[in-house]
């Protein structure tokens, strides 16, 4: 621990988001960088603690308080190794990860918590800044060769691994270009591209070899690359997304949340917009349903492309604004959230059902909501609809961001037969 007293001295500082005017009229990313200095200072607010929760938040098992002494000590490259140590890509982590450890840092109890995952972000732009992440290529080949399917975080994670321990790796995705959602679901505005780019051209120089437009269990058939390969790593994400199936669903103007970001990420990338996605907010009066993420980056979206309007509806309550008793720390917080893409300008309503859609000449106009209760019964939340609170919403372009719900069965999971849990 560098600094003993440093939580003590050092307010928390987080970067900042590039201001509001400017970011809404491009895709570029909304999160600015804090000068090296400063986030020196906020690694020498980690307490370094005897039982540090931060990293019993981490999902990856980030080695946190031993990477942040070393920044704060200026040992950025000590830093970056450690960091290595437990996480393929901080550079997607320290940009979208949802930081769970920061609500499990010990300083929450009567403080900020520090600021882990630009810590992290920071610590691995450093290194490839400075030029010392170079293709590393494992010392001796294993002579086994392995496919992965699906090019996601989990797939790239995973070809990763094997490819370090020394398998020839193929990573087989369907799409044009590799990252799944983090390519064609996320936001540039989140996440540039140019990210997933440099990790991608890094793998290839490290031997995995990828191979795009290639759809397992489609084109290239799963019994193919069972023989062709000693195993077969299947991580094709989860992909079906969850549809509301009430009377007027299939007006015109209804679109799921993917299609229609897949859509602007296209176009940012100078790639044209899949056949019959071409969606656009444009002068639209936007209805997202869905208070989740995905919801927010389709209201992020709409406001960048000029929409006349945003409103984002979720049928579970408004979260309140600090813990309850039953969410203490270090669980995640489970409070109202309001991201970059809120402040930008959206109207957020909770407790709403929405009951159908209606429309004219076979588009559609507008959704019927009615306010709910959620009434508690011996733990279990049942839904109950309040009398005389029905009501349209008027809108001319509505996007279904409610979750996915499993991953797709037809195609490569069918014709392997694999086995499938609740
Ligand atoms: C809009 C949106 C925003 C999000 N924002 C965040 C965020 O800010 N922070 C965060 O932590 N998480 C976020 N998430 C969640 C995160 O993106 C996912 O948890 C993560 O991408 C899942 O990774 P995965 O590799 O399992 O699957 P995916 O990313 O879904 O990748 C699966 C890949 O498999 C490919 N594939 C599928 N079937 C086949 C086949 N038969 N043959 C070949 N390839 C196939 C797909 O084309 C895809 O490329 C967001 C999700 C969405 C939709
Ligand atoms: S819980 Fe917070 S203060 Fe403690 S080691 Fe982790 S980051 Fe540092």
């Amino acid at each position: 621990m560098g600094d003993i007293t440093g939580f003590l001295k050092i307010r928390r500082k987080d970067a900042g988001n590039r201001p509001l005017h400017e970011r809404v009229c491009d895709f570029s990313e909304v999160e600015q960088v804090l000068n090296s200095e400063d986030r020196m200072l906020q690694a020498s607010r980690c307490m370094d603690c005897g039982v540090p929760f931060c990293h019993w938040g981490c999902p990856v098992d980030n080695l946190i308080p031993e990477w942040n002494d070393l920044l704060y000590k200026g040992d950025w490259r000590g830093a970056y190794y450690r960091l290595i140590a437990t996480n393929n890509f901080p550079e997607f982590t320290g940009r979208i990860c949802p930081a769970p450890c920061e609500h499990a840092c010990v300083l929450n109890i009567n403080d900020e918590p520090v600021t882990i995952r630009e810590n992290e972000v920071a610590i691995v732009e450093k290194a490839f800044s400075e030029g010392y992440i170079k293709p590393l290529p494992p010392y001796r080949r294993s002579g086994k060769k392995v496919a992965v399917v699906g090019s996601g975080p989990a797939g790239l994670a995973a070809s990763d691994q094997l490819n370090k321990a020394g398998h020839l790796v193929t990573l087989f995705e369907k799409d044009d270009k590799p990252g799944g959602l983090l390519r064609y679901g996320i936001p540039d505005f989140k996440l540039s591209k140019v990210t997933i780019d440099r990790r991608i051209d890094l793998m290839l120089k490290e031997g995995v070899i990828i191979r795009t437009g290639s759809c397992i269990g489609g084109n290239i058939s799963g019994k193919e690359i069972i023989d062709q390969f000693d195993a077969v790593c299947i991580a094709i994400g989860a992909m079906k997304p969850r549809d509301l199936p009430v009377e007027g669903r299939d007006l015109n103007g209804i679109y799921f949340a993917m299609d229609y970001l897949t859509n602007q990420n296209r176009i940012n990338a100078g790639s044209i917009p899949l056949a019959g996605s071409n969606i656009t907010a444009e002068g639209k009066k936007v209805l997202v349903i869905g208070g989740g993420d995905t919801g927010s980056d389709c209201v992020g979206t709409a406001i960048r492309q000029k929409a006349s309007g945003v409103t984002q509806i979720e049928i579970l309550p408004k979260p309140p604004p600090v813990r309850t008793d039953n969410n203490p720390w270090p669980f995640y917080a489970d409070i109202l959230k309001t991201s970059t893409s809120h402040e930008e300008g959206c109207d957020r309503l909770w407790s709403l059902s929405t009951l159908r859609f209606i429309g004219s000449d076979d588009n559609v106009t507008g959704a019927e909501v009615e306010q709910v209760d959620w009434i508690s019964t011996n733990g279990r939340f049942t839904m109950q609809p309040v009398p005389g609170t029905k009501r349209i919403i008027e809108t001319d372009l509505i996007l279904l961001a409610m979750g996915f719900v499993h991953p797709v069965h037809e195609g490569l999971l069918s014709e392997l037969g694999i086995e499938l849990d609740n």
